[in-house]
Formats: structure tokens, sequence, C-alpha cells
């Protein structure tokens, strides 16, 4: 038996898999082939499995910088917790939980479906991969390869790392490596070499990148072809090859604290397990009105956004419902993304975006393959140039999640000694107060924030202005309807995530990093470089050409939500005031009429005023007549974005 491991961690899928890709070539001696996942105790909560490791603590008065000096990757020290630094906050949500679970579980289903199957344990990952690896060489086997996909952030890497450092202490002969499927160009694409030279603002990249040459085999590349699907069934097909067996295990065993298998749990029981310390002890604000229910996977809310199910082939689905897809000569689908830069900023519905993120963050669909079919669509229709311009802003934006993950490569290789991705000391500045900004110059000192000027939150005050402003409740009701549906769905459209980050950062003047945390907890999509890389754009610190760059939440209200329909859905008690007052109740006489929302906002603004009702300025951002909905009505005003350009 020679047997290739390949561990997933944020690459949920059997579609365009390096691993699956290479242990089924013809050259490739592996008779076997091993997926597994591992729910870490360094990210979640595991209290609730028995033969659990001690949940680390937040440790939120160090120095992140210290931290990793310290630990110097060593095997048995942890630097991270499933409860955030500043916040405390748990590091995921119901509602994510919902989509990982369902991600994971539907993978493992589908390399059943195959033929094959997949290992899930708990605990902690350099305790639990060695194990398994002497198992199989126990029996008399060989490991034909161990891989995991490529990552750039601090915990992933630092868990990659003590995996290795076990292995290569035990003698083991075999070495952890990487596939780059994370992106949708890859670390070898890039025009540029050595990777430090990625430019420091997006627009620079984004130019370099497309210097590559649109096109199907230019700067989008086909995916690999390891996976089919009819019938709502996705199996493993590489060629005329079929997944190769799962190997034969006998018990592996675990010493005190390591964790365990998962082996006979469904997938219910698993919620349990996970949901119990988040419902023992809820956040600020709660988790959701309607109630998390502690024995099965919750239903989604009757307005939430992303209607979908966390697994691959309802990824695969939407992309074929969005972008469309090639079938005998005829392109089917792909009316949204015909009118996708158009309707983006929409605020209601699954429609109005693709939604792609939320599987992009735990991999269960891969940019490459969203890009090779955003090509195909171009490719058919781009000719007409309103076609083009709406599908092409699709890859537009795609290249914004690379361009973090690669902004925080670069920040990391700069401080490192080592100057191999191999090698990679993660210490980028992803997570500090200064931000990139501290590392790259995209603006000068002086007109940057100055964090000792920060509030910092006291979240146990419940008038503190970050308590507040997580609980929805800052009185500026474009603000607090954004809040409360990220509270209550786990999601939040982007133009939501730019007002509420700037409300915090700029007008409130509160240390950006609570708010990260907070969407960390919440953000169904939470993707550590795009969150936290988002964040600093916003506060300033990041690499953002303009740190002044400040949202007027009034005049966004009326722009976007001008008939006021996202502000009652998530704000009930405004629903009666007159139509003119929904986004400033303040203005209005009568407070019986808004019974339970704050009287006055939080914070006035002289900018403002001049977007409140009947003023003579006040203006619809999509004319007179306000074609523009909202909610995706398949079509959008025809200069929708013109002064976006290329901000996020
Ligand atoms: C404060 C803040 C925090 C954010 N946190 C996250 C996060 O944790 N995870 C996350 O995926 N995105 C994050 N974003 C970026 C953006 O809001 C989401 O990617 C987007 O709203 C997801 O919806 P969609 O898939 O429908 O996007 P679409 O508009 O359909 O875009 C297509 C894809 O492009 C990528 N993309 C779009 N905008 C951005 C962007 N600004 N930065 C990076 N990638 C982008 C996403 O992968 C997205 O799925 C954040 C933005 C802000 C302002």
């Amino acid at each position: 038996m020679n047997t290739f491991i390949h561990y997933h961690t944020l690459d949920l899928r059997i579609h365009d898999s390096p691993s699956l890709h290479k242990s089924h070539q013809p050259n490739n001696k592996s008779t076997h082939f091993l997926p597994i996942y591992i729910f870490d105790s360094r990210q979640l909560d595991l209290s609730e499995f028995s033969n659990t490791p001690k949940t680390p603590a937040p440790n939120s008065t160090e120095n992140i910088s210290n931290q990793i000096d310290d630990v110097k990757f060593e095997p048995n020290q942890t630097r991270c917790s499933p409860k955030s630094r500043l916040g405390n906050f748990h590091r995921t949500s119901p509602f994510r939980l919902k989509f990982l679970i369902e991600a994971i579980y539907s993978l493992k289903e589908s390399y059943k479906q195959s033929g094959g199957n997949m290992l899930i344990a708990y605990g902690l990952p350099e305790k639990i991969i060695p194990k398994l690896i002497k198992h199989l060489q126990n029996k008399d086997g060989k490991i034909e390869g161990l891989f995991a996909q490529r990552e750039y952030t601090l915990e992933e890497i630092s868990n990659y790392r003590r995996i290795s450092s076990i292995i290569e202490k035990q003698n083991l002969g075999i070495k952890l490596e990487f596939n780059d499927s994370k992106t949708f160009i890859e670390p070898k694409e890039l025009p540029f070499n050595p990777i430090e030279d990625t430019p420091d603002i997006y627009t620079e990249f984004r130019k370099k990148v497309e210097g590559l040459g649109i096109g199907l085999d230019e700067m989008i590349k086909q995916p690999l072809k390891t996976s089919e699907f009819d019938n709502d069934k996705i199996r493993v097909k590489i060629g005329n090859e079929q997944l190769k067996p799962f190997p034969e295990l006998n018990e592996i065993n675990l010493n005190e604290g390591e964790g365990g298998f998962l082996t006979s749990e469904s997938m219910d029981e698993v919620y349990q397990k996970l949901v119990k310390p988040l419902l023992d002890n809820p956040p600020i604000g709660g988790w959701s009105s309607t109630s998390i229910p502690k024995d099965t996977i919750p239903k989604l809310h009757p307005e939430s956004a992303i209607p979908f199910e966390g697994s691959e082939m309802s990824a695969l689905k939407r992309v074929d419902d969005y972008i469309g897809i090639s079938r005998e000569d005829r392109w089917e689908g792909g009316h949204k993304a015909k009118h996708y830069k158009e309707t983006r900023n929409g605020l209601l519905g699954e429609g109005f975006s693709t939604k792609f993120s939320v599987w992009l963050s735990l991999g269960s669909v891969s940019p490459k393959e969203i890009g090779w079919r955003v090509g195909g669509l171009l490719e058919k229709e781009g000719r007409d140039k309103e076609v083009w311009k709406n599908v092409y802003w699709i890859l537009f934006e795609l290249l914004w999640r690379d361009y973090f993950q690669y902004t925080v490569l670069k920040t990391s290789l700069a401080n490192t000694s080592s100057k191999t991705k191999e090698e990679l000391h993660p210490n980028s500045s992803l997570f500090n107060p200064d931000g990139f900004s501290s590392q790259i110059s995209t603006y000068p000192k002086d007109l940057r924030p100055n964090p000792a000027e920060w509030h910092q939150a006291n979240l146990n005050n419940k008038d503190d202005p970050a308590r507040r402003w997580c609980e929805g409740r800052t009185g500026v009701p474009f603000i607090d309807a954004n809040m409360r549906e990220l509270i209550q769905t786990g999601w939040m459209s982007n133009r939501g995530r730019q007002n509420v980050a700037s409300f915090l950062t700029k007008d409130l003047y509160c240390d950006w990093r609570i708010g990260a945390e907070f969407f960390e907890m919440h953000l169904v999509d939470y993707d550590t470089c795009s969150n936290w890389g988002n964040w600093q754009y916003q506060a300033g610190v990041g690499n953002d050409p303009r740190s002044s760059r400040q949202f007027n939440p009034i005049k966004q209200a009326n722009d976007y939500d001008e008939n006021n329909e996202f502000v009652k859905i998530w704000i009930p008690e405004l629903k009666d005031l007159p139509k003119e007052y929904i986004q400033t109740p303040w203005l209005f006489n009568d407070q019986s009429k808004f019974q339970g929302y704050p009287f006055k906002p939080i914070i006035e603004l002289s900018s403002w005023k001049k977007h409140y009702p009947n003023q003579p300025s006040t203006r619809n951002r999509y004319g007179k007549n306000g074609k523009n909905k909202a909610k995706f009505n398949g079509k959008g005003p025809k200069n929708g974005n013109k002064k976006q350009n290329e901000s996020i």
C-alpha cells in the first residue's frame, strides 16, 4: 500500500484539486488516496468532544510580533485561540459553523460517491497527522505524498510549521508539501518577481496582471479537471481515472488531550457539540433574533441574502446560475453576470452580487473555475460592450481578493530572514494597529491616523460606542440595519461593510481591530486577508492611496436605500415613521413612533445635514426616477458605478 495524503484546510473541494490531479497521474506510484480534515482546537472550542486539548486563551494583551518570536513554531506551543484577542469574541458563529460543517460533510460524501472516503478528526493537527503517517507506515505501507493548500497567513502557516517540525523530529521520511490553489492568479504566473515587487497600490497590480493578456490561455487559465457532476452529485474523475481507494485503517490511538476521530457521528451531532459553547456564552449583540437550534443545523433567516448551503455542489450551481455554463455549443445561464457591475452595490436579495465569497472562503469553489467561466461568457458574448463591462468586473473584484493575499505575502516576506515562500515567517503587518502602512508607503505618515488616539472599546459598558456599533444601536439606521443583518444572517453586502467600517473608524474613531474581530466572528465568508486587509483600507492604515476616505451614511442611505426597504426589514421599529424620516428618525418630532430605537444618533456630523430630508441638494444617485431598485431586477442604471473606478 502506498498512500497519498491530502490535508484539507481551506480547500474543501474536489474540482480543480492539484492533489487529486498529481496523485492520479500515470507516473504517480500511489495506490491509495487519503484525504483528511481536522477541526483545530485553536480555532473552534472543542470542549464538548472527548479527549480534547485545553482550549487556548486569547492572550489578548500580548503584542503579536512578540508572540511569534516567543513561539518560534515550537510544536508544543500555541499562539492562537478560539476567542479573539481584543474583544474576546468567539471566532465563529452558528451560521459560519453551518456553512463549514456542510462543506466538510458534503466533501466526504463526494469522496464516498467516488468510491473513496475522507477522514475527519478533531484536536491538534500536529499530533494527528504524524500519528496517521506512522500508523500507515507500521502497516508496511509507504507514504507517497503529503500535501496541503499553501496559505499566507499567520495561524495557517504556524499550523503547517508545527506539523512539519514534528514530522522532521520523528524522522518519518516525508515532507509536507504545498499546492497553489488559493488564488485566481497563481504565484508562479505573476508578472513580477520576486513577490516583494507586488505593487503597493491595487490599480498598479491590476494593470500588471492584466498585462498577462485577458484570454482563456493568458490571464485566465483552465482549472484542473478532477471532477464531473450530474444529477446533483459530484464525483472525482481525472481523465479516465477513477478515485484511488481509501486505505484500510485500524484504530489510531492518540494520547491524552490530543483529540480524536469522528467516524460514526452525523453532521447534526457534530454541529451540536460545536455550537454548544457558542450558545452557552453568547457574545454582545447575541446571535440572532430567531433562535438558533442547539441540535440541528440552523435554518437561514427568510431575508437572508445567502440562501445557500455550504457545499461544493451548491457553489457550482451558483456559478452555473450566475455566470452560466457552456453546453453543446450553447451558453446556458449568465443573466445575472451580464448585469453584475450595475447591480453589485445592491443590498437586498441573493441576485445583486455573486455571493461566491461564502464558498471561496472555505475553498469550496476554485477562483480559477470562476475565472474560467467568466472567460467563457466573455468569449461568447463579450463583443457587446455593456456585457463585457459587467462581466469583466467580476474578474476585477476577484483580483482584489488576490491582491490582499499577495500583499500579506509581500509584507510577511519583508519581515523574514529567509526569502522563500517555503520558509515564510508569517510576520505580516496584517494585524498590527498601523497595518500595512507601517511597511508600505502609499501615503505620508502625517496623513495617517494615530493609533494612540483611537478609542479603545470597553465592551462591558453598554454605552460604549464600539459596543453600540456591534449591537446595531448607534441610532443611525443605515449603519444599524447593516449590523443587524450581519448578526442575524452572517452576511453584509460590500456597500454595507464599507459604510459600517468607515463609521466605526472615521466617525467614532474606534480601533479598527475591534470591527475586524467582530466581522471575523459573524461573517460566513470570513477570509483572513480580505477581512483584515479591507478593514485596514477603510481605517486608513492599509494600502488605500486615499487615507481619508470617509462615507457619509445619510447620503449613502439616500443613494442605495432610497425606498427604505433595507432599513425597514432590519429595523422594524422604524417602519411606521413617515418615509422621509426613516433614515434620520431623530429629526421627527414624535418619538412615540419609534419606541425601542435610540431617539438620538450616537454622533451627528455637519456634513450629513445637506442630505437630510427636504434639503435642496438631496438627490438620488440614480436620477429623479430612481429606477434602480436595491433589489436585483435584472436591469440597472446606465452609469451605475462611475465614481467607483478603482476603489473596492
Ligand atoms: C470591512 C470589510 C471586510 C470584508 N471582509 C471580507 C471577508 O472576510 N471575506 C471576503 O471574502 N471579503 C470581505 N470583504 C470584501 C467584500 O465585501 C466581499 O468579498 C464581498 O462583499 C463578497 O460578496 P460577493 O461574493 O457577492 O462579491 P462580488 O461583488 O460578487 O465579488 C466577487 C468576488 O470578488 C472578491 N471581492 C469582491 N470585493 C472584494 C474586496 N473588497 N476585497 C477582497 N475581495 C473582494 C470576493 O472574493 C467576491 O466573492 C470585506 C470588505 C470590507 C469593506
